[in-house]
């Protein structure tokens, strides 16, 4: 359900502790897994708290209608989709303008690490359903794709980790759930490849200084190289040999 109330009027901080009991430089609980879709080429499933999102990578194989192919190099495609029972009030299912902005800023995000020149007329297809929301959608959906990508055996310069940060309460603080972005004064969503610190997407929504900014490009940074060593590990267990 989404909350009515005037931003100021929640409480998002108290004693110092957020809503959930986490500091402000703290993940949520995180889990990773892949291999969770049999007929998918590769699929992962990231959990960050209680939001969950599932990616299934399909390809790479060739694009119909024909006329859509590249002689040069094969493309990506992405849908990223909210399940209709992923938050407390039903969503509406199917395309709506957000979910078109997220799917295109996913695809920018994960382009350029993958050796599409290797696969030309083809295409590369990431499904990501958001099966539970609670904030930071986009990021977790990135992590999944970039470990379906990864999974599937795409060949890959780098990891995509993602993650998010923001401003609530006066406080800077990382990864934030449903409540703190729907009233935080700023969320922020940084992907970065991991080995190669290149940043591949970077939105803001709300307003910081210019000293609020470099510092959490900082706490970003640092965070998503945590994710970036939870993927690393997700990726050696699964095809660890005993
Ligand atoms: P992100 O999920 O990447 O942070 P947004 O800032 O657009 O992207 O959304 C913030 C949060 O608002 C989502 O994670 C989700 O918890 C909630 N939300 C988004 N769309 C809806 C919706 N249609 N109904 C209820 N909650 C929603």
């Amino acid at each position: 359900m989404i909350e009515i109330g005037h931003k100021s009027d929640v409480k998002l901080v108290i004693d110092g502790k957020r809503l959930d009991g986490r500091s402000s430089n703290e993940l949520r609980e995180v889990d990773m897994k892949i291999g969770v879709i049999n007929r998918a080429t590769g699929s992962a499933l990231v959990r960050f708290g209680n939001t969950v999102a599932i990616a299934a990578v399909h390809g790479p194989r060739e694009l119909f209608p024909r006329f859509l192919q590249q002689s040069e190099a094969g493309i990506l495609r992405v849908r990223y989709n909210m399940a209709p029972f992923s938050v407390d009030d039903r969503k509406s299912p199917g395309p709506d303008r957000r979910s078109t902005e997220i799917s295109k800023v996913i695809r920018s995000a994960l382009e350029e690490v993958i050796f599409l020149e290797e696969f030309p007329k083809a295409t590369i297809d990431v499904f990501v359903e958001i099966l539970q929301a609670d904030g930071s959608t986009r990021v977790t959906a990135i992590n999944a794709a970039s470990l379906a990508l990864a999974s599937a055996g795409i060949p890959m310069r780098d990891l995509v980790s993602a993650c998010s940060v923001g401003k609530i309460d006066n406080q800077l603080i990382v990864d934030l759930n449903g409540k703190e972005d729907n009233f935080g004064e700023t969320d922020m969503a940084l992907a970065m490849q991991g080995g190669r610190k290149n940043v591949t997407l970077l939105q803001m929504d709300g307003v910081l200084t210019n000293v609020e900014f470099e510092k959490l490009l900082g706490f970003a940074k640092e965070n998503c190289l945590k994710i970036y060593e939870l993927q690393k590990k997700t990726l050696k267990e699964a095809y660890k040999r005993d």
